[in-house]
């Protein structure tokens, strides 16, 4: 499951936990995304943060775990990249890729989509404010319905920055990690926080 994660919340959780169980997957492997070289949309908080918060909310759960090759690889990440990297340390598992309705949505808008169907089974997730579109048949997307979870990234940073809480939103280690390292304080100066 790859995702930005800043922070990671509750919805990222539960997608991942109900796809495990669907799908009877042995593993769910989160993957937070490398570092965009040009500022994009806005500053994203530096990769070490968003790892460790990535390590925080999954370390209870033995079928969790946190992979560095998208941080490490540097630069932007492309879904493509990061599934041939799989792809390479995993030669004989079955790989599935678990995004949200709006990711799935952006995924399908690239041009060589088709590349991508070769490497790993998509699972696109239901998501409250997105409409899950119809791929039409397709064997290489599952739609699923999870559990509606109201909560996005965007909204936690808001909410840190007005001084609202969190709590019940994120896991608790990472309510207790923003607060440690003053995340999200100052929206626009997020990347400039140091471990
Ligand atoms: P931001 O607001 O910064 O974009 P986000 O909440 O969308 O953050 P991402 O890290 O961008 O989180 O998302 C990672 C993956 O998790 C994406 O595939 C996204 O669609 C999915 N996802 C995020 N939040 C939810 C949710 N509440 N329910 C289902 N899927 C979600
Ligand atoms: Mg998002």
């Amino acid at each position: 499951m790859g995702g930005t994660f800043d922070p990671i919340h509750h919805g990222h959780l539960v997608a991942a936990s109900e796809v495990a169980s669907e799908f009877e997957l042995d593993e769910v492997i989160f993957v937070p995304t490398g570092q965009p070289w040009q500022k994009a949309e806005r500053d994203v908080t530096a990769p070490e943060h968003r790892y460790l918060l990535t390590v925080i909310a999954t370390a209870a759960n033995p079928r969790f775990t946190v992979s560095r090759v998208d941080i490490d690889r540097g630069g932007p990440t492309f879904t493509i990249d990061t599934l041939r990297d799989f792809r390479h340390h995993y030669p004989e598992a079955d790989l599935f890729f678990i995004t949200g309705a709006d990711a799935m949505a952006q995924i399908m808008s690239w041009k060589d989509v088709d590349e991508l169907w070769e490497l790993a089974h998509f699972v696109s997730v239901t998501r409250p404010g997105y409409v899950s579109e119809d791929f039409g048949r397709t064997d290489h997307i599952s739609l699923m319905e999870i559990p509606a979870m109201a909560i996005s990234s965007t909204d936690c940073r808001e909410r840190v920055r007005d001084g609202k809480p969190v709590w019940y939103l994120v896991p608790d280690g990472v309510v207790q990690y923003i607060g440690k390292h003053r995340l999200y304080q100052d929206l626009s100066s997020a990347d400039e926080s140091s471990v």
